[in-house]
């Protein structure tokens, strides 16, 4: 049987993403109600090398805690508890 480079590699990604197991988010597991800005050591764990937030694919948050970690964040920032960038 011929398959096509592309299909094949198709496939493989295909099989990858469905072995993949979805990770719950965290705030949810942890049963939190409102992430506070002040949390500035559970905030960082949510932040790349570079103080972006992780996208909610890296992350594993729920569309509700996601939302709330960012505006969490930028509070922490505007208060100067968090950086904006790190160069
Ligand atoms: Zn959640």
């Amino acid at each position: 049987m011929v398959v096509s480079k592309t299909a094949a590699r198709r496939r493989k990604k295909a099989k990858l993403l469905a072995d993949r197991k979805k990770k719950a988010c965290r705030f949810c597991a942890d049963k939190v109600e409102t992430i506070d800005y002040k949390d500035v050591v559970v905030l960082r764990k949510f932040l790349t090398d570079r103080a972006k937030i992780f996208p909610r694919r890296t992350s594993g948050n729920c569309a509700k805690h996601q939302r709330q970690l960012a505006t969490a964040v930028k509070r922490a920032r505007y208060m100067a508890m968090l950086p904006y960038v790190v160069e």
